[in-house]
């Protein structure tokens, strides 16, 4: 594909010279020179495969430790590429006249050694706790938030409420738990068992299985549905037909809290509890639900210590400007540069926590494509307009460094024409990009179809903005500036230790920041773009991970640390878009569910299904209102 290479610089210097003239006063001219036939002038040199692979190698490097934010990593890593912009003569755009902007994340969570399970003897002078649990008899649940709690004890069978298979252990006066401590047994009613059944339950997966339970029987729901029922904390004990199984190791991948202290015990520790324990559970297995009869009142008074520990720490976005002609407008070319670190909260290979998670692909791709298009653009004199270049951090935590800085921006936000984010770049050796934002204003796709075969790309653009997975471009789209998302495709190393630098394709890579020079020279050149809402996506896109049964269409604002759920906006056509709700809301119940943190919603999600009516109540400017829901699927609409 050499030849492509050579047309479209040759392009750019024969329309070098006619773009020098006042690019801003005659709109005329630049519109001529701007059509998407003619190929914007300046950029003399070629984009370079070698210096992005050199790039890539250094952030990819285990030294990085995967680049996970709030990390000492991380830092190394902002601080190098704050060298090299530097090294680029590119002006400081963070914080205080630095590269730099920093701002708080949670890290990773660690476990203590103090997680325990004690009896509590009440007597006149006082209380004494009695520690019935030795180390590594219980470990806290993925979900445990940290801390202690302590209640008389309750025994509530499975913990489960499942509509279809009218099982309902919180059904009556079970369900008023005002403070007690649950123990409740893993897995799900043994009931006699068909071969289908046997293979499809899963615990810790929200995964469909074929029994029945469907993901009524995950450790989630069963840790949401006793605290739903004003439990202060939860036990999970080994079914006595498994009580070897070993405690579920801490699932470092999955950041969901619930609120409450959640511990894994083992079969011994639950004996402790309560000595009737394997009776109980044979009852119910016998009788069902009801089987598990248990008086509250003489139970004894149980106190839990949840060693989890969750703390927050500095990360850092790193922006530099190139100073144009016009420095009213700003051109913002920005790409994360954060990763998973050694796994954790969004891996794919939570069997392997520990190993560090080089992200080549994700995202040094984006971030090496950036610093080149800063060395073409800066090594070419003034641009049009300015241009600022943004490695944010944060990303893969929820967009948190791009929403930092959209809502706290150290130059003027109202400057920024358009963005273009490239978030997983370097698997383009096939000759294929995806584009994503192209409707958000008029003259992208022309621009992009002309620009792609001279960089000798085949680019498969979609007007929408949204498509596999979200990324940094989502945090202008919804403040209505114009952003073009750069992206060759997901592939089986995403979010694994094995997204390494052997992977990545340098070449497909400089072709990639060749499109992305041009589409910089023409925004930066043409008048000012106007916003354009772009249309919904396609039904049936693939999302990463566990798709939601349910629909309700929020878009949470993850950076959110109030109590309920603040919606950044809408998805197009859902029910909550229906239902009149906007951006700005906060959402504190859905049904009689009470929406505290994410957790909340994503379980209220799980409880309802689609073609509910829910009564949503939300607060709109501190007033409380509601509004009744349709919960929807997907692809109901
Ligand atoms: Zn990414």
């Amino acid at each position: 594909m050499k030849a492509h290479f050579e047309s479209t610089w040759l392009f750019l210097a024969a329309l070098a010279l006619a773009a020098c003239q006042a690019p801003a006063e005659s709109s005329a001219a630049s519109a001529a020179s701007n059509s998407s036939s003619a190929a914007p002038r300046r950029v003399l040199e070629r984009p370079s495969a070698e210096r992005l692979y050199a790039d890539v190698a250094w952030l990819a490097d285990d030294a990085q430790e995967g680049r996970r934010a709030g990390t000492p990593a991380e830092l190394r890593s902002a601080q190098w590429l704050a060298a090299r912009f530097e090294q680029l003569g590119l002006a400081p755009a963070g914080e205080g006249g630095t590269y730099l902007q920093a701002f708080d994340v949670p890290l990773p969570v660690e476990l203590g050694e103090k997680s325990a399970v004690s009896l509590v003897g009440e007597f006149a002078g006082g209380a004494l706790e009695t520690r019935i649990s030795a180390g590594g008899e219980v470990l806290p649940l993925f979900c445990s938030s940290g801390g202690a709690a302590s209640g008389a004890l309750a025994f509530r069978g499975y913990g489960l409420i499942n509509a279809e298979n009218e099982w309902n252990d919180y059904a009556g006066e079970r369900g008023l738990l005002e403070g007690r401590v649950v123990l409740v047994v893993r897995g799900v009613p043994q009931r006699p068992a068909t071969a289908a059944d046997a293979a499809a339950s899963t615990e810790h997966g929200a995964v469909q299985s074929g029994d029945g339970w469907g993901s009524s029987g995950s450790l989630f729901m069963k840790v949401m549905n006793a605290k739903r029922h004003g439990a202060s904390a939860v036990l999970l004990a080994p079914h006595p037909s498994a009580r070897d199984e070993a405690l579920p190791e801490f699932d470092h991948s999955r950041a969901a809290q619930a609120g409450i202290p959640a511990l894994a015990i083992r079969y011994d520790v639950a004996l402790r509890l309560l000595p009737a324990y394997e009776a109980l559970v044979a009852s119910i297995d016998e009788h069902g639900v009801l089987g598990g009869a248990f008086d509250d009142s003489r139970s004894p008074r149980v106190a839990v210590n949840a060693d989890v520990v969750r703390s927050k720490g500095p990360a850092h976005n790193v922006l530099a400007r190139l100073a144009g002609a016009d420095s009213s407008r700003t051109v913002l070319v920005g790409a994360h540069y954060d990763h998973l670190g050694r796994g954790g909260d969004g891996s794919l290979a939570p069997g392997q926590h520990g190993e560090i998670h080089n992200g080549a692909d994700d995202n040094a791709s984006g971030t090496a494509a950036v610093l080149e298009m800063a060395r073409l653009l800066a090594a070419s004199g003034k641009p049009a307009c300015d241009v600022v270049f943004a490695l944010w951090s944060g990303e893969e935590l929820g967009l948190l460094g791009s929403e930092h800085w959209a809502q706290r921006p150290t130059f003027a936000l109202e400057s920024v024409v358009a963005k273009l984010n490239l978030d997983m770049v370097g698997r383009a050796g096939n000759g294929s990009l995806a584009v994503l934002g192209v409707g958000s204003a008029e003259p992208f796709e022309s621009w992009l179809t002309a620009a792609g075969p001279r960089a000798g790309l085949d680019l498969k653009l979609n007007r929408s903005g949204q498509g596999v997975g979200g990324s940094d471009h989502q945090t202008f789209l919804k403040r209505k500036i114009p952003s073009l998302h750069f992206f060759t495709g997901v592939h089986s190393d995403y979010h694994k230790p094995s997204d390494d630098l052997e992977r990545f394709e340098a070449a497909g890579a400089a072709k990639v920041v060749a499109v992305c020079v041009e589409l910089i020279e023409r925004i930066a050149s043409a008048p000012r773009l106007a916003w354009v809402e772009p249309p919904a996506p396609e039904q049936g896109g693939v999302r990463v991970g566990a798709p939601m049964r349910v629909w309700f269409g929020t878009v949470p604002e993850y950076s959110y640390e109030g109590k309920g759920l603040l919606l950044s906006g809408t998805s197009p056509g859902s029910p909550a878009e229906k239902a009149g709700m906007l951006a700005g809301d906060v959402l504190i119940k859905v049904g009689d569910i009470e929406v505290e943190t994410i957790q909340d919603f994503m379980y209220a999600l799980q409880t309802y299904k689609a073609g509910d009516v829910v009564l949503a109540k939300y607060l709109r400017g501190g007033v409380e209102e509601s509004v009744r829901v349709t919960l929807a699927t997907r692809d109901a609409q």
